[in-house]
């Protein structure tokens, strides 16, 4: 485990216990077959001091997609809550996941989040009513997860530049 900023947020990351590929290489052709709903490719310019020190990444989007997850996914979803030392465990249920992957722009470390819709068990059913036929349906609360649930490690430059 090991904590990244990510987008200003200290993230905590997990090694891949939690089915994805340990490649990201592998991990784009098992979502080619979905096709992709953002597609953008670059080059890094090369990791920075903010990057190998402050791990501090710019991260831009390059993918946006779904992917088969054969196995629920355990994530570590932050820190303890007061009173415990656990941390906080979420589980992600089996199933084709919508994936969102940013690379960093200068060392091309890659996050990948699961932004999936669920059910959002805080919230109230929404009430829609149709003024021409005047019927009225409930439709259950969805809200975009937004979790982490992947960490590949960019390139980094040659040491001696950052002794
Ligand atoms: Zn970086």
């Amino acid at each position: 485990m090991a904590m990244q900023t990510i987008e200003g947020q200290p993230t905590l990351v997990v090694r891949s216990e939690n089915g994805l590929p340990m490649k990201l290489d592998a991990l784009l052709s098992q979502m080619e077959p979905f096709g992709f709903a953002y597609r953008e490719d670059f080059t890094p310019g090369g990791a920075r001091i903010a990057c190998t020190v402050l791990r501090d990444h710019r991260m831009k989007l390059i993918r946006e997609g779904r992917w088969l997850a054969r196995f629920g996914l355990r994530i570590n979803a932050g820190l303890p809550q007061a009173g415990s030392d656990v941390p906080t465990v979420r589980v992600i249920p089996p199933g084709v996941l919508e994936l969102r992957l940013e690379m960093c722009q200068d060392c091309g470390a890659v996050v990948v989040r699961d932004v999936s819709m669920e059910q959002w068990s805080g919230g109230r059913p929404a009430r829609l009513y149709n003024q021409q036929t005047g019927e009225t349906r409930l439709a259950p609360a969805v809200m975009r997860r937004n979790v982490v649930i992947g960490w590949y490690s960019g390139k980094r430059a040659a040491g001696r530049e950052y002794k």
